[in-house]
């Protein structure tokens, strides 16, 4: 998926068996139901450090996770592209909406609504 240098540890952290399954997981969704999986694989964290570059540049990062059962793997941007086989357009897409804080997600569907509250005081 990603590289082996890629300080996540994607592949480590994942078996073939896990990755299978998040593919066809994936692609049994509905498109919308995909692009709120996708979103929630996204986790907005705003930088400890400011960079020197101050205000200009203070924008949102993103962690992203996958959802193996119950546990929660930490993966990097590509290994997320190369799990569910999407575009970084589209992954960058979503970021940027979670940035303008519009991407609402739909909430009809509370399936994936699993998500543990933000850390207090972060
Ligand atoms: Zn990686």
């Amino acid at each position: 998926m990603c590289t082996a240098k890629c300080r996540s540890n994607c592949r480590d952290n994942s078996s073939d068996a896990d990755r299978q399954r998040l593919f066809v997981e994936f692609y049994d969704l509905d498109p919308e139901a995909q692009q709120s999986l996708l979103t929630a694989c996204f986790e907005a964290y705003k930088p400890l450090v400011t960079m020197r570059t101050t205000d200009k540049h203070r924008q949102l990062s993103f962690k992203n996770f996958v959802t193996v059962g119950d546990r929660k793997i930490r993966v990097c941007e590509k290994a997320l592209q190369a799990l569910y086989q999407v575009s970084r357009g589209r992954l960058n897409g979503i970021a940027e909406r979670m940035r303008q804080g519009t991407a609402d997600t739909p909430s009809r569907q509370g399936k994936h609504k699993n998500r543990p509250n933000k850390t207090p005081g972060a």
